[in-house]
């Protein structure tokens, strides 16, 4: 497995098998492909290494769960990522595959060379994306079953993503049919007029598109980096109870896997 040049080829931080922390599918054993490079900047970030799209050092676990990593440098060639999933997927039972980041649909011309050779080895992909390349998403939608966007609030991200490519986003998902929930991270000083309007666009979206209903989980931050408090019981109550008032579909998942100290 070695680092090389061509247009086609991935940057990518890490491969594993770990138990999904969050949102619907939490619990899941999903083998994860984490891309390098984000388009935003969140104040809670807790992969500060996966940021910057550029190559670097990569690590590939070689039995899943083990932690036993191969390091190798990164770009790597489609085969390449191809047969550390695959290996992972072949040595146990797995829900899916979790193509994560960073933001991974920074790579979509790249993933588009990926995800036919995974979905043909029977690999369910689901995207954890912050939900803002619009374009990215459009070009991938039609190999992926899931869907996991992040709708963002600028009082609890410190980022001012436009809401409008957000609502875009969410409308090419699920006018694509694609299993799709929205999770939305609260603050301890969340604004609860950016979470109103973040629920109304997502119950705007599921209105417009028959049949579509997707969750929206609330993921009370963990304190990481330049964030200290996470929101207290109570925030979490009222935001709950704000946010149900306006859509019915909205229950509250924490980052489960740093509960039970997973990766
Ligand atoms: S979108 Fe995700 S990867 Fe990018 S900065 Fe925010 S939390 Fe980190």
């Amino acid at each position: 497995m070695t680092a090389s040049g061509a247009p086609s080829d991935l940057l990518v931080s890490e491969v594993f098998s770990a138990i999904q922390g969050e949102a619907a599918l939490v619990g899941a054993r999903q083998v994860f492909l984490r891309m390098t490079g984000c388009n935003i900047r969140c104040a809670y970030c807790d992969q500060p290494e996966a940021l910057e799209k550029r190559p670097g050092p990569c690590r590939i676990e070689r039995t899943p769960g083990r932690r036993d990593w191969d390091r190798v440098e990164s770009p790597l060639a489609v085969e390449s990522v191809v047969d550390a999933v695959d290996r992972l997927w072949r040595a146990m039972p797995h829900h899916s595959v979790s193509v994560t980041g960073g933001e991974p649909l920074m790579q979509s011309r790249r993933l588009v060379g990926l995800f036919p050779k995974l979905a043909e080895l029977g690999m369910p992909l689901m995207a954890e994306t912050n939900g803002t390349l619009v374009h990215g998403l459009e070009e991938l939608v039609g190999w992926l079953t899931y869907v996991s966007m992040d709708v963002k609030l600028p009082s609890v991200d410190g980022e001012r993503v436009d809401p409008s490519l957000q609502q875009r986003f969410l409308d090419v998902a699920l006018r694509a049919g694609v299993d799709t929930w929205v999770k939305i991270v609260v603050g301890a000083h969340t604004d609860t007029d950016e979470l109103s309007k973040a629920v109304a666009m997502v119950a705007e979206a599921a209105a417009r598109t028959p049949g579509a209903e997707p969750v929206i989980y609330l993921q009370p931050v963990t304190p990481f980096a330049a964030v200290t408090h996470a929101p207290t019981p109570d925030d979490v109550l009222t935001l709950q109870e704000l946010a149900l008032w306006r859509y019915p579909h909205v229950r509250v998942v924490p980052q489960t896997h740093k509960a039970i100290g997973q990766l």
